[in-house]
């Protein structure tokens, strides 16, 4: 496949999403926003834009570069183990994804991590747009990561792909102030995190902060303990946000990119 290939679907795909669930939520929302959007959606919209800037221009189709010289020169645990296509894929996969769950528990925990970390939960409120709200040096340390599971492992070009877009997806969706029946939420949690899941990990409690990081699958957070099945306030009555910026002026664009090099930080 062509880079400029890879990157239309992933964008056609993010953008039928988007356009999905914004309609989903405006129609039937999960909650009352509290900042609301006009006050929202040009930043967090503005920082998606900056992010698909930065990297397409830093480092255009990376990780399906890596991917494809790794398979193209026999590197990785899955050439040397043989594996099938198909096995390989499946395992590149979920591999993948825990290193996601790993790297996130690794932005809340080391602090200059969590400075920059902390931009995504600095929102106000938490919907569509939330999805898209990741600092850029966030984004370039995740394809970091991203890149050396991929060489280590030697995941094979079509895990990658699929990832990235359902990771794409999966954010968005996750995001969203969606309302959801609660049969259809516990039935989705069984293999995916459903909106109710991520809104825990945007409480201003601490504790709750620190729990769910599964952007994707909703595994790793029960199997390493760090799942939270609601919020002990419920979703109505949650604070969404961090206890450091509950200004309305953080959420402007040019406040969100100079968060993690200003000294409100609580965390040590
Ligand atoms: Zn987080
Ligand atoms: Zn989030």
């Amino acid at each position: 496949m062509e880079p400029g290939t890879e990157a239309t679907i992933r964008l056609v795909v993010a953008v039928a999403v988007f356009a999905g669930m914004a309609a989903w939520e405006i129609l039937a929302p999960r909650r009352k926003l509290t900042a609301g959007r006009v006050a929202r959606w040009p930043s967090n919209l503005g920082v998606a834009v900056v992010d698909a800037l930065l990297v397409r221009l830093v480092l255009p189709a990376a990780v399906i570069g890596v991917s494809l010289y790794a398979s193209g020169h026999g590197i990785g645990l899955f050439h040397w183990l043989n594996l099938r296509l198909s096995v390989a894929a499946i395992a590149g996969f979920f591999a993948l994804d825990l290193a996601i769950y790993a790297q996130h528990v690794m932005f809340h925990h080391v602090p200059w991590l969590w400075r920059l970390h902390r931009m995504h939960h600095a929102d106000l409120d938490i919907d569509v747009t939330t999805g898209f709200r990741f600092h850029p040096f966030e984004i370039l340390i995740s394809l970091g990561i991203k890149i050396v599971v991929v060489l280590a492992l030697g995941v094979p070009p079509v895990a990658v792909f699929v990832f990235e877009v359902v990771l794409n997806a999966t954010s968005l969706f996750n995001h969203s102030n969606v309302s959801m029946r609660p049969g259809l939420d516990r039935i989705l949690r069984l293999v995916l995190v459903t909106p109710d899941m991520h809104r825990v990990h945007h409480s201003v409690v601490r504790c709750e902060t620190d729990s769910n990081f599964g952007f994707n699958l909703p595994w790793w957070d029960r199997l390493f303990r760090t799942y939270r099945r609601e919020p002990a306030a419920g979703h109505n009555g949650i604070t969404i946000g961090l206890p450091e910026f509950r200004d309305a002026r953080e959420l402007r664009l040019d406040r969100m990119l100079t968060q993690p090099f200003r000294s409100e930080d609580a965390r040590s």
